[in-house]
């Protein structure tokens, strides 16, 4: 904590050091050097909370860095990090348990007639694990003199309703004990003072959603979020020459969906080529499925089962996995300003996946997270005198950049699948905006009684998942995960769907213990947040817990 005193009031405050947060800084560093900027992360190391496929627009990059480090593509972390480039890219139906079909042809003739869905190529990009990009990034930023805290979370944004700005952010108290009574060793969350502050914490980030209650940010839209779980998967050399290195497989039908009868959920598979022997393989399932039995996990061991999954990964070790939300509410679930329209409020900037700049035609948001930092810190270097215009500068920038010119393209994509399902929704979606936009439930309002068709034969593993997630919080400390009204558990959810968070949340978090759900192993938790999302009744809220607590994510 001794780090934080000499931060109680800093000149900019980015809460989130993930790539938008910290491509905020470095930039903030090279236009106002003399700026004191101080980034806050939640993880216990950079990277440890970042999981993505991921797939990465390289001229984000370039955005960011080629006047900042110029020749920073021949640097040795640089070729580390952006190894693999892409160089094959496969879109495959899989039918049943083992046809598969590349359809990537009809991306191309999308691509070629000029329709939105021909965004969905991925030539020339980059396979990146995101934490080692994250981390890489850090370095920067902490070379160019920001200063980077590691394992500080911040449980509130402190808004200003008079003045329209945001005067800090409060620290979470630490050393509780799991009943909250203070142990020797408390320390009250202190109060962190900032002229600016960046919200970059990620999908569905605590003080962004808190900031849009209080300042009553609006969105045209709800959010969507869909549910991720990857796993990194050590293979063959031979399975590894077989996929093909510089290769990336984006799936759709089984398990999710399938023609005629079957499961109806938007989402689907992904292999990516990473490091040397390494596959990456995840299954991404929007959050608004209906089945109340339905866990993501189970679907991600029924693609991995599939013949032409198998293929390059039976007989693989698991070396690291965990599980995230996506944002993919797109352009009209972007939380702005009624009045003026920005993205953030006053002095105070959303950022990244936090704003939703995740596009789902491209199937990707990382180029944006680290465009937006870029917008964010060119906007307060321009706002030095007026701080309060800080925001309508950013969102300026925002509005004339790629960013919002292709969350524009798929404004209404995922909204018109999530209205009429993927076996319709997706072929019409690629009529794009000639389409009106769909008014959408939100992702919990959704669920029903009916049941998923391809669940494991077997429980699926959490317990060896959360282990490579190596996800570990101090035990003795408040439960952050808060059921609201435990009676509707028992006396609504049980009856009628079975209580099913218990199923799907990815680490086994939830518990009956004596006809009561309860939140029985808060240490397990991946902060993928599906539980706040996803609960049928949206009777639990994921709160943070003390710094340095959650996975420990290494090369997702
Ligand atoms: Fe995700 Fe909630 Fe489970 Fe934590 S408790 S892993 S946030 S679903």
């Amino acid at each position: 904590m001794k780090d934080i005193d000499k931060y109680n009031k800093t000149d900019v405050l980015i809460v989130g050091g993930g790539p938008a947060g910290l491509a905020a800084a470095i930039r903030l560093k090279y236009e106002k050097p003399e700026l004191e900027v101080c980034v806050i992360e939640k993880g216990q190391e950079l990277g440890n909370h970042n999981l993505s496929g991921a797939v990465l627009e390289v001229m984000a990059l370039h955005q960011l860095l080629d006047d900042v480090r110029p020749g920073w593509m021949e640097s040795n972390k640089a070729k580390e990090v952006l190894a693999n480039k892409i160089e094959k890219d496969s879109i495959t139906f899989l039918l049943g348990k083992s046809l598969s079909f590349n359809i990537f042809f009809m991306i191309k003739i999308a691509n070629m007639l000029g329709l939105s869905l021909g965004q969905m190529m991925h030539i020339d990009d980059y396979s990146v694990s995101i934490s080692r990009l994250t981390r890489w990034l850090g370095e920067i930023a902490s070379e160019l003199g920001a200063e980077v805290l590691k394992g500080f979370a911040a449980e509130d944004v402190i808004f200003n309703d008079v003045k329209g700005v945001v005067t800090g952010v409060k620290l979470i108290d630490q050393g509780l004990d799991k009943e909250g009574n203070k142990q020797p060793n408390y320390l009250a969350g202190e109060i962190v003072k900032a002229d600016f502050v960046v919200l970059a914490e990620g999908c569905d980030g605590l003080l962004t959603e808190n900031l849009v209650g209080k300042a009553g940010l609006e969105r045209k839209s709800d959010q969507l979020y869909s549910v991720s779980v990857k796993e990194l998967i050590k293979v063959n050399p031979d399975q590894y020459e077989k996929f093909t290195p510089g290769r990336v497989v984006h799936a759709m039908g089984y398990p999710l969906w399938r023609p005629v009868i079957g499961p109806a959920m938007f989402g689907g598979g992904i292999i990516y080529a990473g490091m040397k022997d390494h596959l990456s393989v995840g299954i991404i399932v929007g959050a608004d499925w209906k089945y109340h039995d339905f866990n993501p996990q189970d679907a991600l061991v029924r693609f991995k089962e599939h013949r032409f999954v198998e293929q390059y990964i039976k007989g693989g070790t698991v070396v690291e996995a965990g599980a995230k939300m996506i944002p993919e509410g797109g352009y009209y679930a972007i939380p702005r300003d009624p009045v003026s329209g920005s993205i953030g409020i006053g002095n105070c900037i959303i950022a990244g996946d936090s704003a939703g700049f995740v596009n789902m035609l491209k199937i990707k948001g990382l180029h944006n997270a680290i465009i937006s930092g870029t917008k964010a810190a060119k906007a307060i270097a321009s706002s030095i005198s007026e701080p309060n215009e800080a925001a309508k500068q950013y969102t300026k920038l925002i509005d004339n950049s790629s960013v919002d010119k292709e969350m524009m393209s798929g404004r209404n994509y995922r909204q018109t699948i999530a209205k009429l399902g993927p076996l319709f929704g997706l072929p019409i979606s690629v009529l794009g905006n000639l389409l009106p936009k769909f008014k959408v439930e939100k992702d919990y309002e959704v669920m029903t009684k009916a049941k998923y068709r391809f669940k494991c034969k077997h429980r699926f593993d959490k317990d060896t998942f959360t282990a490579v997630a190596a996800t570990e919080h101090r035990e003795d400390q408040p439960s952050h995960l808060i059921i609201i009204d435990k009676n509707i558990c028992v006396e609504k959810c049980a009856a009628k769907f079975e209580r099913p968070c218990i199923t799907f949340c990815p680490a086994g978090v939830y518990e009956t213990i004596s006809d009561e759900v309860k939140a029985a192993n808060p240490s397990n938790c991946l902060h993928c947040k599906t539980c706040q999302r996803k609960c049928p009744f949206d009777n639990i809220r994921w709160t943070v817990p003390e710094g340095g607590g959650g996975p420990r994510y290494q090369r997702m």
